[in-house]
């Protein structure tokens, strides 16, 4: 079966052109993190390359290789700002994986015992939640 292409209008090269707004955490020459909308668990944020690609099946090692070490910043980040049990990382490709947005991201989902997590893609989370759990996040970076 042959997949897509890389779609420059997809909803996350739009956050990365300015577009349509997202609440940020960290940005460098090639990468950005942000809160997702529509979170699994509090502190659920996504980490994507500035470089577009569909998924993993069409990345570039050396966009991945850049990558990578921001979505453990992250990871260490978000388990310090929720003092959580865990962190979840996901990465979807294609539909039949449940991949929704066809730009290549992260999912950094901290975890806690016993707690499940929200449907994927399940509700909005208010602008303000968002923000305030953002400023954890930041403020876990920053020590
Ligand atoms: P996927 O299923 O492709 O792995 O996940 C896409 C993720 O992007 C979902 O968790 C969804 O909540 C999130 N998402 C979809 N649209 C937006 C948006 O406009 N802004 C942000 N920040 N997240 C979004």
């Amino acid at each position: 079966m042959t997949t897509a292409a890389y779609d420059p209008n997809n909803i996350f090269a739009k956050i990365l052109k300015g577009e349509i707004p997202s609440v940020k955490l960290y940005e460098d020459d090639h990468t950005l993190a942000f809160m997702d909308v529509m979170p699994q668990a509090p502190g659920h944020l996504l980490v994507i390359p500035k470089t577009g690609s569909r998924n993993m099946l069409d990345a570039d090692p050396a966009v991945l290789a850049k990558l990578i070490p921001v979505v453990q910043k992250m990871a260490v980040a978000a388990k310090e700002a929720f003092e959580a049990d865990g962190i979840y990382i996901a990465q979807f490709n294609e539909p039949a994986a449940g991949q929704t947005v066809f730009h290549l991201h992260f999912h950094v989902i901290p975890r806690h015992e016993g707690q499940p997590l929200k449907p994927h893609t399940g509700g909005m989370e208010s602008i303000d939640v968002l923000k305030a759990n953002a400023e954890k996040i930041k403020a876990a970076m920053d020590e």
